[in-house]
Formats: C-alpha cells, sequence, structure tokens
C-alpha cells in the first residue's frame, strides 16, 4: 500500500528529483492531492538544458478543463539569438516559430487526438503575439496544458512521473532549444512579420488603403480552413494602371496593387475570386506565416471589415446618418434594439467602425443588405424620400472618403456604386484589371449625398449596472468558447460578424478584458473609446499577462481595440447614456 504521507519539499529549491518522489508517494491518492505540486519556487530540472517546471493552476479533476503549467528557461541555455530575442517586431515571428515547435513536440507525447496530455497555444497561419511564449531580459517562458494522469479519479502517479520528468525535458529539448529548431524558419518567419509591419507602415505615405503584392496567392484550401489552396492557384498580378512600388523591411523594392484611398469598388462576374480578394483583405491587418501566400497582403491597421447582422443587439448608437425617422417614435440618433434589421446593423457597424477611428471600411456584397447599400433610380421615383427612412450607403460613401474613411467594396450585381468610385477594379478568371476608364465612361461619375464632413459621434457611456458577469455563485464569470462566442455572466455575446477574429485565444483576450474593463473601467463616467483605448494601452505598455491575474492564466492573443468595442457594443444588457455620472 502507498504511504500517504509525503515527503516535504526542500523549502528552496526542489529538484526534478524531488517532483518525482513527490509523484511517485502521490501514487493511487484521490485526485486532489495533485494540488501538493504548487510550489512557488519551482522544480528544477538539471542538464543538458536546466530549466524550472511551475505548476501554476491544478484541474480539479481528470475530467475538468487542465492543468496549466509553466517552464523558465535562462535565455543562455536556449541558444536564441539575442538579436532576435530583443526586437519587439522579430520577437513576435520567433516566438511563433517556438509555439509552432513546442506543439509539434507535445503531439508526439502522447494523448490522444482532443485531449492531448501536453497542449500548448497552437498557432495558426496568422502570426500573433500570443501569452504562451514570454520573453524577459534573461529568461524565456512557455505556458501550457497537461492532463495530469488518473485512473478515474485516482493519481497515475508513475505516469505523471513519465509525463513531467521524461516527456518534457525532450520537449524543452526539441522546442526551446536553438540548435534543434528549424533556423531557417524562424528566421521567415521574423521576416514576414518584419515585411507585413514594412508595408503597412507605408500605406498612407503612398495614399494607400491597402495593397496585394505580385504572386501574390489568395484563395484557401476550403471554406472552412485557413490553409493555401494547394494547387491551381492563379498568382495575383496587378493591371499596370495600379501598380506600385514599396520596400520590404531590408528595403528591397517589390510591386503590387495598391489600392488607392478613397472609394474601391469590385466588380466581376460570380465565382471570379472577388470575396477571395476581400478575404485577403480584411486579414491585411495580420503578419502571414510563410508559405501562406498571404504575406505580403496588407491593410490599413484599422480596417473594419462590415456585414449585416440581423437580429443583433443595438445599444444608444447614433444612425442618424443612415437612417431617418422611424416607426414608434424610436430615436435614430441614440438607437436601440435587441433584434436589430440587416441595414440597420450594418449602419450600427460602420457608425461604430467609424467611432474607433477606423479609416478603412471593407464590405462585400454578399454579406451586406441591399436596400442598405442601394437604393435605385426607379425605387427613389416609386417610393419617395420622405417615406423611405434609410439613406443607403451609396449617398455616404464620398462623405465618408471626404472625412478620411476609405471604402473597398464588392458589387458585381448592380452598377450604382461605378459612379462613386475612384478605382474601379474587375475580377476576370481571378486575375485583375483595371476598369475605372470604361466604368466612368458608362456612368458619369457623381458626388452623391451630402459633402460636408462626417457628423463627430456622441459619447458613448455604458452604465456600469448594466454589465452583469455574475453566474449561479461566481461573482465574475466571463469566458470564451471557441472563436465566437463569449459568455458575460448570464448573457451570450455572438461574434460571428466579427470576421478579423482569426485564433480562440484573441476570443478568450477579449473575454478577459470585458471582465476587466468591467473590474476597473466601466464606471459611468468613461464612453466606449475611452475604456478601449485604455485597456489597449495597458496591454501595450504591460503585455497581455495584464489582462490574466488570477484568472487560471488562460493563452491569451493580441487583439485591436475595435474587436473589444464590437464585443462590448453588442453585449444584450449592455444601456449606453450621452452623459457622465449616471452610473445606476
Ligand atoms: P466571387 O466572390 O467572385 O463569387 P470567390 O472569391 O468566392 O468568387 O471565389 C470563387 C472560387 O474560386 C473559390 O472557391 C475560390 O477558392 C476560388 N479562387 C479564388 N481566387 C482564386 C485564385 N486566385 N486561384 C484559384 N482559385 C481561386
Ligand atoms: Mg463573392
Amino acid at each position: 500500500m502507498q504511504s500517504l504521507t509525503t515527503p516535504p519539499l526542500s523549502d528552496t529549491r526542489a529538484s526534478a528529483a524531488d517532483l518525482a518522489d513527490l509523484l511517485h508517494h502521490l501514487d493511487g491518492r484521490g485526485y486532489k492531492a495533485y494540488n501538493e505540486l504548487h510550489n512557488t519556487e519551482g522544480f528544477v530540472f538539471g542538464e543538458p538544458f536546466p530549466f524550472r517546471l511551475h505548476v501554476d493552476h491544478v484541474q480539479a479533476d481528470p475530467f475538468a478543463p487542465p492543468s496549466r503549467l509553466r517552464i523558465c528557461i535562462q535565455r543562455a541555455v536556449t541558444g536564441l539569438p539575442t538579436h532576435l530575442l530583443d526586437d519587439p517586431v522579430c520577437c513576435v515571428g520567433l516566438c511563433h516559430g517556438i509555439a509552432e515547435a513546442v506543439a509539434t513536440a507535445m503531439d508526439l507525447v502522447g494523448g490522444s487526438g482532443d485531449r492531448p496530455m501536453l497542449q500548448i497555444d497552437r498557432p495558426g497561419q496568422q502570426i500573433l503575439r500570443r501569452s504562451c511564449i514570454q520573453i524577459t531580459d534573461d529568461e524565456v517562458s512557455i505556458h501550457f496544458s497537461a492532463r495530469l494522469p488518473a485512473a478515474g479519479r485516482r493519481i497515475l502517479g508513475h505516469k505523471a512521473i513519465d509525463l513531467l520528468c521524461e516527456d518534457l525535458p525532450g520537449v524543452v529539448a526539441s522546442g526551446l532549444v536553438y540548435r534543434n529548431l528549424d533556423a531557417h524558419r524562424l528566421a521567415s518567419l521574423c521576416t514576414s512579420v518584419a515585411d507585413a509591419e514594412a508595408l503597412r507602415a507605408q500605406l498612407s505615405q503612398q495614399g494607400l488603403a491597402a495593397f496585394v503584392a505580385d504572386g501574390s496567392r489568395l484563395p484557401r484550401a476550403t471554406g472552412a480552413s485557413d490553409e493555401p489552396m494547394a494547387a491551381d492557384i492563379v498568382a495575383w498580378q496587378s493591371p499596370e494602371t495600379l501598380s506600385v512600388e514599396l520596400n520590404l523591411a531590408d528595403g528591397r523594392p517589390i510591386t503590387g496593387t495598391g489600392f488607392r484611398q478613397g472609394v474601391t469598388v469590385i466588380v466581376g462576374g460570380g465565382f471570379h475570386g472577388k470575396s477571395t480578394l476581400l478575404d485577403a483583405l480584411r486579414l491585411g491587418i495580420y503578419a502571414h506565416v510563410p508559405g501562406d501566400g498571404r504575406e505580403r497582403v496588407v491593410c490599413d491597421s484599422t480596417a473594419v471589415a462590415i456585414r449585416a447582422e440581423d437580429g443583433r443587439r443595438v445599444s444608444g448608437v447614433d444612425l442618424s446618418p443612415f437612417i431617418g425617422a422611424l416607426p414608434h417614435d424610436q430615436s435614430p440618433s441614440h438607437f436601440i434594439s435587441d433584434d436589430a434589421s440587416g441595414s440597420t446593423s450594418q449602419a450600427a457597424a460602420i457608425v461604430e467602425a467609424v467611432e474607433q477611428s477606423c479609416q478603412l471600411l471593407l464590405i462585400d456584397e454578399d454579406t451586406a443588405a441591399t436596400n442598405f447599400m442601394i437604393r435605385d433610380h426607379c425605387m427613389r421615383q416609386l417610393i419617395s424620400d420622405d417615406r423611405e427612412p434609410i439613406t443607403p450607403f451609396i449617398d455616404r460613401v464620398r462623405q465618408l472618403a471626404a472625412s478620411g474613411i476609405s471604402t473597398i467594396l464588392i458589387s458585381g450585381g448592380s452598377s450604382d456604386y461605378l459612379g462613386v468610385a475612384d478605382t474601379v477594379i474587375a475580377m476576370d478568371n481571378y486575375q485583375p484589371s483595371d476598369v475605372t476608364t470604361r466604368a466612368h465612361e458608362l456612368v458619369v461619375p457623381s458626388q452623391q449625398g451630402p459633402t460636408d464632413p462626417w457628423p463627430p459621434g456622441q459619447r458613448r457611456i455604458p452604465r456600469r449596472g448594466s454589465i452583469n458577469p455574475q453566474r449561479g455563485k461566481r461573482t465574475s464569470s466571463v469566458r470564451a468558447r471557441g472563436l465566437r462566442e463569449i459568455h458575460v455572466g448570464q448573457d451570450e455575446l455572438d461574434l460571428t460578424a466579427l470576421s478579423q477574429l482569426v485564433h480562440c485565444s484573441q476570443t478568450r483576450a477579449l473575454a478577459q478584458a470585458l471582465a476587466y474593463a468591467h473590474e476597473h473601467l466601466i464606471d459611468g463616467e468613461r464612453d466606449v473609446v475611452e475604456i478601449c483605448a485604455a485597456i489597449a494601452v495597458k496591454v501595450d505598455e504591460e503585455g497581455l499577462g495584464i489582462l490574466t491575474p488570477d484568472r487560471g492564466h488562460p493563452d491569451v492573443a493580441q487583439f485591436r481595440h475595435v474587436e473589444l468595442a464590437a464585443s462590448l457594443n453588442r453585449l444584450r444588457s449592455l444601456q449606453i447614456v450621452s452623459e457622465p455620472g449616471v452610473s445606476a
């Protein structure tokens, strides 16, 4: 029979041998006894690659979300090049590469497909700053999950010894030690991040809203996969008239299509690659992994993909640029709906994006509300303006452009937008051509709608009492489920329309940011812009970790204040006031 008394850990540094000893004594005990692994100093593993293992959180039982562990290793032991670690841009690529390598090494440890024994936050096609790898002046630390082994609810101590004392050092050797890593892959990840940043930084200097380099490969493997299409890809080749030259991070020039600021309309027959282009542009806010095909596709970092989203909640948004008198004396300047229509939801999305200083709107006809986008000549005669509350987007798009907010939109089915476009690009067999001149021969360019500057928005101040993160006995329960769902207390937040979210860790970060906002910032005084900006600044200055103190250390990844605002704005319970001080 196992002894139930565990040997005391030496109060300073326990070794890997102490850990093995402890696990040996835990064998056969109830699962909760794993809590004895908590040891603030961590367990020190020795040669050949010394590191410290910390157990930050022990899962409640074998079926609960896995335990959270952390490995800290001296920079010098990893041999990772200092010039990459110390360059804030390259470091993002380097950390992505380490996370990939650690994930691959952990896959080999065993467990079953959806229940791996060890798991790190696996990155996707976009290179994001993540909490799972952290670099300090002298250490590299990785945060990961482990399923601590059990049979029923009894601890399998010897399996845990295999996992933590045998497998983990192997993961460290193959995932964290530079000479065992693919140096070429790491370097090209760093280059990808640096190039994307360099290209994006040149956009506004050149009067551009977006750029697609020649040779880019935009289509994806399937509608459900973000991986590149395997074969038969038509690579991007810019029409000469739209071709511009930008410089990569190392100064080398490259050519591609410059999407000029203003209004760009993409036309073309069905299935000719229009949506594929816009999809690539909307993710041009991120850097992509080498081989993705979109490494040199960039757009303005504030770009927002806008779509109709009927059924969404809208709280106190000034829709008056788009919506006139509404039934039941509803005020369009403080529009509230629990069940917005296609058109009002799209109008709200635009006003909310402008509120967040967005400078590029991306709209695909496939997901837009037609009655919001256009109202044709005959319809204007049949239904007079005073009986139609909607001012269509076409009447506002030039006003937005004049205020520095560009639009790239797809309009394959109607010629209306040709008249308000600065540039018209036709997609034909996945190849772009510049048809602006021809389009303007067919439709006289017009300055439709008002020309005065876009009105400054009202302040939108969330009422503190309207957000309740309480759920059951927990005073603060804010959690993400997958990529597009967040629960704030009883409120289920649907983020399906946030098509620029690409990784579950971003959604987890948004959930944590909402909890943080509720705890520290939503006070009946600050407005939505101030709240989201304050969090963005805090994360920038102190890292993503500030979002997750004592919250079980979930994996989080970088997100924009735009998506944070979009999440807050969709909370079903949210109430907005325009004057500070109403905090009940
Ligand atoms: P549209 O929006 O014009 O109707 P899509 O962008 O949806 O067309 O593209 C239709 C199909 O063509 C998709 O299956 C897409 O993967 C494929 N496709 C798009 N661009 C390319 C390309 N450059 N090379 C090969 N196939 C492509
Ligand atoms: Mg389409």
